[in-house]
């Protein structure tokens, strides 16, 4: 079948290994195959924070991050929601599709509030998985490769897309999710690898900073390395990690460890971590700012031009 792809990321830090093995790995695969959107999420910078902060500055890494892994701009299209008007404006139809029950029911929405430096939770952060309706519908998306996180936004976005079809016309394909060889990576503190809350390995670091991150990350008084996710999710996140990265069964990297202690773990995960992200670092570092301008500006323009026909088609459907 051929699909429509959409995925995205928020311009909130660098890009990090669960993004990776969650989302992006997938992406590259993707991209040859089927028609691919990927989205640069400005506007939903603004959900648990008060400004957008260095703005332009996070857009430009995040570009140069989406050069680096290998998205090709000449397969996907790569734009943002502030350039493309009419993919907000579905956000208005498509809240009217939900009751604000069904907003406030999602966990990824509490947990984010819970990690939300914000003294107050703002309309915006139970409103924007709507908005991300708008983002994967606005190109009619069928597929969405996204960590574990986004499986309730995916859900609200086939309720926007079945409640329209249902009211109004058969307008909206209902999109499936797609999961990676990590739907939730774990951070160095135990927690979501997530770039606003500072447990991450950063794609672009460089090999002195990766070994720092997790020199730092806490293991357990064991000297004896076993994986055991259960009883001990410090080192089997860790083992994890090396397992990934080196295309290995955690289980099999602890026995060779032993009684090595957590230090031979730290050390051949630092390795691994370096060794696999060395060729995403070197083409990123042959890379800069104008590169990331001029793929935003020829995705906007394409991701714009399919915008205004999705808009049409709903004012169209709707009677306006
Ligand atoms: P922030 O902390 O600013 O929200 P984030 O690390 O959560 O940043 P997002 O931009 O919110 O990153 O998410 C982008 C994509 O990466 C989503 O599809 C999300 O599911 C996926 N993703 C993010 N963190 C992980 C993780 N730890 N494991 C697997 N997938 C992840
Ligand atoms: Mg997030």
């Amino acid at each position: 079948m051929n699909h429509t792809v959409l995925t995205g990321d928020r311009p909130t830090g660098p890009l990090h290994l669960g993004h990776y093995f969650g989302t992006l790995a997938n992406r590259v695969r993707l991209q040859e195959l089927h028609r691919m959107y990927v989205l640069v999420a400005d506007y939903q910078v603004i959900t648990d924070r008060d400004v957008p902060g260095r703005i332009q500055h996070n857009i430009t890494e995040l570009l140069l991050d989406y050069l680096a892994i290998g998205l090709d701009p000449a397969k996907a299209t790569i734009f943002q929601h502030s350039a493309v008007p009419e993919l907000n404006q579905l956000l208005l139809p498509f809240l009217s599709l939900v009751s604000v029950a069904e907003l406030k029911r999602n966990p990824t929405v509490k947990d984010e509030i819970a990690h939300s430096s914000q003294s107050a939770v703002s309309g915006l952060m139970f409103t924007y998985p709507v908005h991300q309706a708008a983002d994967i519908l606005f190109c009619k998306g069928t597929l969405v490769p996204v960590g574990k996180d986004q499986l309730p936004h995916v859900e609200v976005t086939r309720l926007v897309a079945r409640r329209f079809n249902e009211r109004y016309a058969p307008v909206f394909p209902l999109p499936e999710a797609m999961m990676g060889s990590a739907p939730l990576l774990k951070g160095l503190d135990g927690g979501k690898m997530s770039k606003s809350r500072g447990n991450a390995i950063a794609l672009k670091a460089t090999a002195d900073e990766t070994a720092a991150v997790i020199r730092a990350a806490r293991t357990d008084a064991d000297r004896h390395i076993t994986y055991d996710p259960e009883r001990r999710p410090e080192v089997a996140n860790l083992l994890t990690l090396a397992g990934l990265c080196l295309g290995r069964a955690p289980e099999e990297i602890a026995e060779e460890i032993g009684d090595g202690g957590a230090a031979r773990l730290k050390r051949l995960l630092t390795e691994a971590v370096n060794e696999f992200l060395h060729p995403m670092r070197k083409l990123r570092s042959s890379l800069d700012a104008a590169d990331a301008r001029e793929v935003l500006t020829a995705g906007n323009a394409r991701a714009r031009e399919r915008a205004v026909l999705t808009l049409e088609e709903v004012r169209q459907a709707m009677g306006f």
